[in-house]
């Protein structure tokens, strides 16, 4: 039976793994852990909840030995439209983070995942179909913090035979929590405006093809590959995955067929379509396929279908104002 460390479980991601993790391993097997207590958090009623700083190693090893961890899922990050706002905190939380996680990961013999992102590419990466290896030259803060974190965990596979595995993530579209400031956070907020009052503003112009993924597409990816048979992996850190390749006039097509007046208009933010237009259009996700059985199951227009259909539930429960 394992026991999981999830540090950073109220963020986007780990708001969800967090659940779907005590779903299949149990409730007091899966130990949720963030920055700070939120009263009322199904992550803290349903199940052990501690007080974190993946900043602080000894608050991580404490946590581990108190209930005999044998696997981290590593979720605390800045992302990349506040990493380039707050570069020292991005580092310290995303390279010194992983760093105390690596080694204490080493002392107590545990599995660490620690997601990547279409951030660790940049320019002079292939754009199309961006192969698993090739040139990572990021020119974000983000970027560098996910490179870094990358090369770590395979370091610390290949020198001390710490299970290192992860993802890098596309960005992830979902329901539960909002983003924490991503430049693809455009694909949420299109969807809650699209219900809320019929338009949107995106700040990232048309033809600006991103990868990106359902949520519960990403949450059986990061639990896929810790389950995986290691002795077929070839790579590590980080396989590619994705599930599709859009951009905004396509995903406002889409919510058209729900919502027929939806308008969407631009307002380019400079900054951000910047990063973006550092990011490849489309990542090659065949290795994760061939080496682990990688396969999303959403597309467009299944995820749309539901995204839509939550956010409508949250207005009419009054959870969204
Ligand atoms: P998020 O910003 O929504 O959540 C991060 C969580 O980490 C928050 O709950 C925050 O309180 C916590 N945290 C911050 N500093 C911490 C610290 N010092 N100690 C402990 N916890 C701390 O991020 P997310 O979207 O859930 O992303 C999770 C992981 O997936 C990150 O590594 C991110 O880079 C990666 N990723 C996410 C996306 C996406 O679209 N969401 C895409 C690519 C990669």
């Amino acid at each position: 039976m394992k026991k999981i460390l999830v540090i950073g479980s109220f963020g986007q991601i780990g708001s969800e793994l967090t659940p779907e993790l005590r779903r299949r391993y149990g409730n007091s097997n899966v130990i949720a852990s963030d920055l700070c207590v939120k009263k009322g958090d199904s992550s803290i009623e349903d199940g052990p909840f501690e007080k974190l700083d993946v900043t602080d190693p000894k608050s991580i090893a404490e946590v581990v030995k108190k209930y005999k961890v044998d696997s981290i899922y590593n979720m605390a990050a800045i992302l990349s439209v506040v990493a380039e706002t707050k570069p020292q905190l991005a580092w310290n939380v995303g390279v010194n983070g992983i760093f105390n996680c690596l080694e204490v990961a080493r002392e107590f013999d545990c599995a660490l995942f620690t997601p990547s992102s279409i951030g660790s590419f940049g320019p002079g990466t292939p754009l199309d179909n961006t192969p698993q290896d090739t040139l990572q030259r990021p020119g974000t803060m983000y970027g560098v913090t996910k490179v870094t974190g990358e090369l770590l965990s395979d370091y610390y596979h290949k020198r001390f035979g710490v299970d290192t595995r992860s993802v890098r993530f596309p960005g992830i579209i979902s329901n539960v929590t909002l983003p924490g400031g991503g430049t693809t956070d455009y694909a949420v907020d299109i969807y809650y405006e699209a219900v809320k009052s019929g338009h949107y503003a995106s700040f990232l112009k048309a033809g600006t093809f991103l990868d990106m993924m359902y949520m519960p597409d990403a949450l059986n990816a990061s639990i896929r590959i810790m389950e995986a048979d290691p002795s077929r992996l070839k790579h590590r850190n980080s396989f590619n995955i994705t599930a599709m390749s859009i951009d905004p006039e396509m995903i406002a097509a889409e919510i058209k067929k729900h919502i027929p007046g939806f308008k969407l208009e631009y307002q380019i933010d400079a900054g951000k379509q910047g990063i973006a237009d550092s990011w490849p259009n489309s990542m090659d996700d065949s290795c994760a396929r061939c080496e682990w059985d990688w396969k999303p199951e959403w597309d467009l227009a299944s995820m749309t279908t539901d995204m839509l259909k939550a956010i409508r539930e949250k207005y009419a429960k009054g959870l969204m104002k």
